[in-house]
């Protein structure tokens, strides 16, 4: 199939891109590069069978594929923050060119929408059915709100149009190839176990999260956009943490003397979160199977050899001068 992945450049988006071409079928990456880089990719930039285009998706562009698996969207609060007029563009305008694609060749469509729909939620687990409880005034609006919108606009494009879609909500991924500076919770804290710094907890700590490892999650994308069910569904890790307990796992694993320090906690963080995946073991047969403690030693070597690459890349230089 000729597939097109938005935000391919990405995170996860870059980890989908290895599932599909190991699959054999041929990919279209669109990527503006925001936080999204060519080095995720050097793997199959001079396959044949890859396409790389810089393009911005607030723009509309015209492409035949048989698949959207629409990723493009900063996902970590520091990014979608940065410019949150233009994070509302990109799931609003962005998403609706891409669901225009998709009906004008009539291809299926993945969003890859997230549990950020919840808000900071009332109900706990967040099953499907629970509507949310979201601030659409607060620093995370752009974010969740918008994604709430782009929702809107697949099932419209579906009852409206025919277009087969299929809509995830994406609980917090990690796993190697996260940005440095990032500002997601995992990256933060391996980055600053790795480099002896004060692990910084916002809060007291005691919120909670539930980590998925990236395989799993691909996987998880893979079966649903190649399943009868549209969707919503939940896909994340149901294993719940709280963050100082992250915090604790990481110091454990990297640098068990290293300091951890306290910092406000941001506006509209939310409380509680973790899936209820009863419609992604249902439907899709699917359910995590990377335990957090393997995952993060995955991330953390990751996160090691290019921490390593980077001061030997510092001490060539500093000999050259
Ligand atoms: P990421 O920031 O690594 O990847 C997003 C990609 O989209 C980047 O390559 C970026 O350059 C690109 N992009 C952003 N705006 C664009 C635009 N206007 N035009 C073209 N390209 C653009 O984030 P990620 O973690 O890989 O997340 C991928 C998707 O999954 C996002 O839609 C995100 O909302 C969703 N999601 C991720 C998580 C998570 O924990 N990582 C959780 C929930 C949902
Ligand atoms: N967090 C933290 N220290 C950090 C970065 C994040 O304590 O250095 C907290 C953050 O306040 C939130 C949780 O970790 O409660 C997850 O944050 P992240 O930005 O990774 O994801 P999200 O809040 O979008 O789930």
């Amino acid at each position: 199939m000729r597939i097109l992945v938005t935000g391919g450049a990405g995170f996860i988006g870059s980890h989908l891109i290895d599932r599909l071409m190991t699959q054999g079928h041929e990919v279209v990456c669109l990527d503006n590069f925001y936080t999204g880089h060519k080095r995720n990719l050097l793997n199959w930039l001079n396959n044949p069978y890859f396409e790389l285009i810089r393009h911005d998706i607030t723009e509309p562009i015209r492409l035949e594929v048989d698949q959207v698996y629409h990723l493009a969207c900063p996902a970590s609060p520091v990014h979608y923050q940065y410019n949150p007029v233009k994070t509302i563009k990109t799931n609003v305008m962005g998403t609706m060119n891409m669901l225009g694609l998709a009906k004008r060749v009539k291809a299926r469509f993945l969003l890859a929408s997230t549990s950020e729909v919840y808000g900071d939620p009332e109900v706990h687990p967040q099953s499907e059915e629970y509507r949310g409880s979201v601030n659409p005034i607060g620093i995370r609006s752009c974010y969740d709100e918008g994604k709430r919108v782009a929702e809107t606009l697949a099932f419209d494009y579906h009852r409206q149009n025919d277009v087969e879609i299929r809509v995830a909500r994406i609980f917090n991924t990690y796993g190697p190839r996260m940005l440095e500076n990032d500002g997601r919770v995992v990256s933060n804290f391996v980055v600053q176990a790795l480099r002896n710094n004060p692990l910084t907890v916002y809060g007291d700590g005691s919120q909670t999260r539930s980590f998925c490892y990236v395989s799993d999650l691909v996987e998880g994308l893979m079966r649903l956009m190649n399943g009868d069910f549209v969707g919503p569904v939940n896909l994340g890790n149901p294993d719940e943490y709280t963050i100082l307990q992250l915090a604790q796992a990481v110091q454990q694993m990297v640098n068990p003397s290293g300091e951890i320090k306290f910092e406000p906690l941001p506006q509209d963080d939310p409380r509680r979160r973790k899936p209820d995946i009863t419609r992604a073991k249902t439907h899709l047969d699917w359910q995590p199977t990377i335990p957090l403690q393997d995952g993060l030693q995955r991330t953390i070597a990751d996160f090691r050899d290019r921490i390593l690459a980077e001061s030997a890349a510092e001490s060539e230089s500093i000999a050259l001068h």
